[in-house]
């Protein structure tokens, strides 16, 4: 059996209680090395093979799944955050469907959850934004037609766009283009969740030169939208007025 696991955005504590216990159970664990704590490999017990993704291809990985099976081991596929965001998750089990091999998939805790924990915020506001946008700027990975930063740009919304310090001009020009002003507020959030986590708060206008002064690279999340800013309306759901499943206004 192959356990593709969530391994949370960094504190190894964020990992779920049944993706530790995995880590705990396997034989062989094949972890993404470049953005994974490897202090959560401490949970591995003595006998467990180690293999750090970052320099296999995906048949290398699936030639070390399948050994793996062969023995009848226990595998854990370690996947940074949540797998189902840009884990690259969905051609190895494809290809584990083709070869016949059982797996499972333990969710994580994504780095744009802990992105918001580490700003203190809640990326949907009452009135200001209902919804939340994950994406990220195209660069050697092209985005489809009617999915660039200019077309989201244009809700106004929240957007949590990952991937993308790298090109973080181009991001700042588009997000301009499609309807945000220059001083909408931004943030970036540099290794949410680890010890090294660092919080710059600035705006689209600012941005690009607040990637560079600070030099973030990698493990970094751009977070650009109103819910930054200190304008709201209360929620319903705890307004003494409102009446709901659970509870009875006070209005009639
Ligand atoms: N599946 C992962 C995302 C993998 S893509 C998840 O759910 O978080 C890798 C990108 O995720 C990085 O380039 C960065 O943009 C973002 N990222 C991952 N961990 C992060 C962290 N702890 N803090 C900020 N950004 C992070």
């Amino acid at each position: 059996m192959i356990h593709f696991v969530g391994a949370g955005p960094g504190a190894p504590d964020l990992i779920t209680v049944r993706g530790k216990k995995l880590l705990e159970e396997a034989d062989l664990i094949i972890y993404a090395g470049s953005l994974v704590n490897k202090e959560l490999l401490t949970n591995a017990k003595e006998s467990c093979i180690v293999k750090d993704s970052a320099s296999m291809t995906l048949e290398e990985v699936l030639k070390a799944m399948e050994e793996s099976e062969a023995k009848g081991f226990v595998t854990v596929r370690l996947h940074t955050g949540d797998p189902c965001l840009y884990g690259a998750i969905r051609e190895q089990m494809d290809a584990l469907d083709k070869k016949g091999i059982d797996y499972d998939y333990t969710p994580g805790v994504s780095s744009f959850s802990a992105a918001a924990a580490a700003l203190r915020a809640e990326y949907t506001l009452p009135g200001i934004s209902q919804s939340v946008i994950i994406t990220r700027t195209a660069g050697r990975t092209p985005v489809p037609d009617k999915q660039t930063i200019v077309d989201y740009a244009q809700h106004g919304t929240t957007m949590v766009v990952f991937l993308s310090t790298g090109l973080v001009e181009k991001l700042a020009i588009q997000l301009v283009e499609g309807g945000y002003t220059a001083q909408t507020p931004a943030a970036v959030v540099y290794k949410a969740s680890w010890p090294e986590e660092r919080v710059y708060r600035c705006t689209v206008g600012t941005l690009a030169e607040t990637v560079h002064a600070h030099h973030l690279k990698n493990t970094a999340l751009i977070l650009v939208g109103p819910f930054l800013s200190s304008a709201y309306e209360r929620s319903k759901l705890y307004d003494p007025e409102f009446t709901h499943g659970f509870r009875k206004g006070n209005k009639e």
